[in-house]
This record gives C-alpha cells, sequence and structure tokens, in this order.
C-alpha cells in the first residue's frame, strides 16, 4: 500500500501539501539509505508502516497541542519527529542524534521536503540547553534515564499536559517500575489494526 493511502486511512483530514509529503518520504529514505544506513534493510520496505504511521500513533494517543514546541530525542533517521512535523507544520520541532551521519540524513529530507518547522542538530541528549513542552522519543533507552536526561528540558510555565511521549515496545514492567513516576500507557493496538502494533505502546510521563 501506498504510504500516502495507508496514513490517509488513520488520517483522512490531510491537506495535499501533507499527502505529497507522505507519497515521497519512502522514496527520499530508499535512496538515502543506500548511501549511508539509517533505517535496517529489513525496514526500508515496511516504512510506512514501521515508521511513519508507528510515528503517528503519537498524534492519535495524545495530540499535540498548536503552538507547543517539540524535542525529538534520538531521532536517528528522522523518527519520530518527521513523520510528526509532517503532520503538524504549525509546531515546532527540534531533532537530535549524537551520531553526525544521522543528523545529515535527517537534513536532507527536511531539504527535500521543505520542512520549515524542523531543526536538526548533532548534540547529545544530555547537552541540550533549550527547553520544551514535550519530549518525544522512540528506543532511545529505558524511561527512567530519559526522565533523568530531560526533566530539566521541560518550560518552567508547563502544565500536567507537558512531559515525554515514549514510543516502546515488547515487556515493560520492569522497566516502568523502575520509573518511579506516574505514566499513562495507551496500546497502539487499540488505534491502529496492522499486526506489527500488536505489542507496541505510547507511554506518557507527565512533568
Ligand atoms: N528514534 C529513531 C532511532 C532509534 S535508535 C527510531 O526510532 O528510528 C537510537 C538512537 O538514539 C540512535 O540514533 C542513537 O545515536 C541515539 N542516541 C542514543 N543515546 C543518545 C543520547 N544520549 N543523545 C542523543 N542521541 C542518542
Amino acid at each position: 500500500m501506498l504510504a500516502v493511502d495507508l496514513i490517509s486511512k488513520y488520517f483522512p483530514d490531510l491537506s495535499e501539501k501533507q499527502q505529497s509529503q507522505f507519497d515521497l518520504l519512502p522514496r527520499i529514505y530508499q535512496e538515502w539509505n543506500d548511501k549511508i544506513n539509517v533505517v535496517s534493510r529489513k525496514d526500508i520496505d515496511e516504512l510506512p508502516v514501521r515508521h511513519i504511521l508507528h510515528s503517528l500513533a503519537i498524534a492519535k494517543a495524545k495530540p499535540l497541542p498548536e503552538g507547543s514546541t517539540v524535542l525529538d530525542l534520538g531521532t536517528g533517521g528522522g523518527f519520530p519527529g518527521i513523520p510528526l512535523a509532517i503532520f503538524y507544520p504549525s509546531i515546532r520541532f527540534h531533532l537530535v542524534d549524537s551520531v553526525g551521519k544521522k543528523i545529515k540524513v535527517v537534513n536532507e529530507v527536511i531539504d527535500h521536503l521543505s520542512l520549515s518547522n524542523i531543526t536538526a542538530e548533532h548534540i547529545r541528549a544530555e547537552r541540550v540547553k533549550d527547553t520544551y513542552d514535550f519530549v518525544v522519543t522512540r528506543a532511545v533507552a529505558p524511561a527512567r534515564q530519559l526522565f533523568n536526561w530531560t526533566h530539566q528540558r521541560f518550560k518552567k510555565d508547563i502544565t500536567a499536559e507537558q512531559g515525554i511521549i515514549a514510543l516502546k515496545g515488547g515487556d515493560l514492567t520492569d522497566e516502568l517500575s523502575a520509573l518511579k513516576r506516574p505514566y499513562q500507557e495507551i496500546a497502539i493496538a487499540d488505534i491502529f489494526e496492522e499486526d506489527f502494533f500488536e505489542t507496541k505502546k505510547v507511554i506518557f510521563i507527565p512533568m
């Protein structure tokens, strides 16, 4: 299925610009992945479900309010930040990763799609200085580590609606008991019907 058809199944109100951006995304990654491997070979054919739709689970589980600012921690090739930035053209995203070649690919994708609401930076999470309303992240670190890295990276006037939104999978029992903070767990299987999401969760850690 074309990426845009899959995304439209769950997000029927995309603008033409968003549709063409989602349509182009798999092709851009195909091309770049041959030069710099940022998505596993197995996953590149499954990009629409495993990367694009998975990233957009955040938009269903924890919709981001207009005017928010968002840090994508350990973005790798741009997930979840790039699909979310296409979906939310008026929200500002800062994508960071500790590996420079990944940020290079992210910047190529940003240029190709003319995404003006994303900046990407080669920096470790621990060194980020700005403050945000949300941190989004997938497959980077255990929940407690994510909290330790980012709890000072939130705006001072935040409310309980703001916090860390992490895409996670597998058995999270130990990881979440080690967090020692309140959290919400949303099953992506309740949002998207594809088998890939069977064990996948959105974990929200309010600040
Ligand atoms: N979020 C992407 C990549 C996951 S792989 C995706 O889901 O596809 C984990 C990424 O986190 C790697 O790109 C790694 O370089 C980055 N990373 C790990 N520790 C980090 C840290 N302390 N600061 C910034 N990036 C980090």
